[in-house]
């Protein structure tokens, strides 16, 4: 499988690529060709990741291509990691920060469209990360919107992790846990749907309302807070499991979270690409649907999906869609 990956040589990249290369993401059976794409100025750093990616003698990793010409690094792509994206910087304004973006996802949406292979399958790390998706799909017309992927796995899998230190129960034993909307402070981590060994569980609103939902929203600013810079192991680790679990499929009775396109489900406006509870088998997300929305859910999907409506409406007068 030919995998490219963008910002190779970025915080992410370097956790990313050793997992991909060693067959964390695709399975032990599945030899990796990695095509990586970087800026210019960033070419030297990648040649770098590529000469330790060598020295680990990955016996699944066939080869290594770098470069910073879209057409060539998304040639024959299956799998389109989309990392590298431009940070918001001190003053900028949301419409800066959502032009410069465009500038790097709408052409990158364009090489995909021409270049990629026929079943390629986009996931979007570069924050804003539903946005971006949105933006390199509305370029890639010849290929299908639901192939435009947004990560929401790692607010899933800290909300894994919060909820398994709370109750005691291990993340092995948690199921049925959802996070909803946009990839920003606005995501509604959702347990009301939650299991723990295949059960449903008494949990203390205070906690949820106070606690587990501010903890899991705000948790990318606490990890810059102790570590002095963002959160990049955990980052690639949830790419791996998107990847993997959209390929490989998620576990019967269970479901995982990703932003996917809507179309209309839990009320969510069409197009927009928001997170959802979604399985996956084939190789496709299907949404799961008929869950029960309560009044409290009901009013946090509308306000993180109002700001995603509201970040469609602001690159669409930018000329981005
Ligand atoms: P990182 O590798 O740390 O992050 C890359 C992107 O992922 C950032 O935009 C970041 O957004 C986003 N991100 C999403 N989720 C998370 C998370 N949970 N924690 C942290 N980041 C998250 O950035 P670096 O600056 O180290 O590297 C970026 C690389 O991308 C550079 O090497 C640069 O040259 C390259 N680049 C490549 C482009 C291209 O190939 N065309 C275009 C632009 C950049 P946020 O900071 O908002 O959290």
């Amino acid at each position: 499988m030919i995998i490219t990956v963008t910002g190779a040589a970025g915080q992410i990249g370097y956790a990313l690529l050793f997992r991909i290369a060693s067959g964390a993401m695709l399975g032990p059976e599945v030899p990796v060709s990695l095509r990586l794409l970087e800026l210019p100025q960033a070419l030297e750093a990648a040649e770098g990741v590529a000469m330790e990616l060598d020295d680990c003698a990955f016996p699944l990793l066939r080869d290594i291509e770098i470069t910073d010409d879209a057409a060539a690094a998304f040639d024959g792509a299956n799998v389109a990691l989309l990392v590298g994206s431009r940070p918001r910087a001190a003053g900028m304004e949301r419409a800066d920060l959502l032009s410069a973006n465009g500038a790097i996802f709408a052409p990158q949406g364009r090489a995909i469209n021409d270049n990629a292979a026929d079943d390629v399958r986009v996931l979007v790390v570069g924050n804003p990360a539903n946005t971006n998706a949105l933006i390199a799909s509305a370029h890639a017309p010849d290929v299908p919107a639901e192939r435009f992927t947004a990560m929401t796995r790692l607010d899933h899998n800290r909300a894994l992790a919060q909820l398994s230190g709370a109750t005691g129960a291990p993340v092995s034993a948690i199921s049925r846990l959802t996070i909803w909307g946009n990839h920003s402070s606005t995501q509604y981590p959702d347990l009301s749907h939650a299991r723990i060994e295949g059960e449903p569980f008494e949990i203390d609103r205070g906690w949820v309302e106070q606690d587990f939902i501010p903890t899991v929203a705000t948790r990318g600013a606490a990890i810059i807070a102790a570590r002095g810079s963002s959160s990049a192991a955990s980052a690639a680790s949830a790419a791996v499991d998107h990847v993997h679990d959209w390929v490989l499929g998620t576990p019967v009775d269970d479901w995982t979270s990703a932003g996917v396109v809507s179309t209309g489900e839990y009320g969510v406006p069409a197009g927009l690409v928001s997170s959802f509870p979604v399985t996956s088998t084939g190789g496709r997300w299907t949404i799961v649907e008929g869950l029960e929305i309560d009044e409290f859910s009901r009013a946090r999907i509308d306000a993180s999906t109002a700001e995603l409506a509201e970040e469609r409406a602001a690159v669409e007068a930018l000329g981005l869609l």
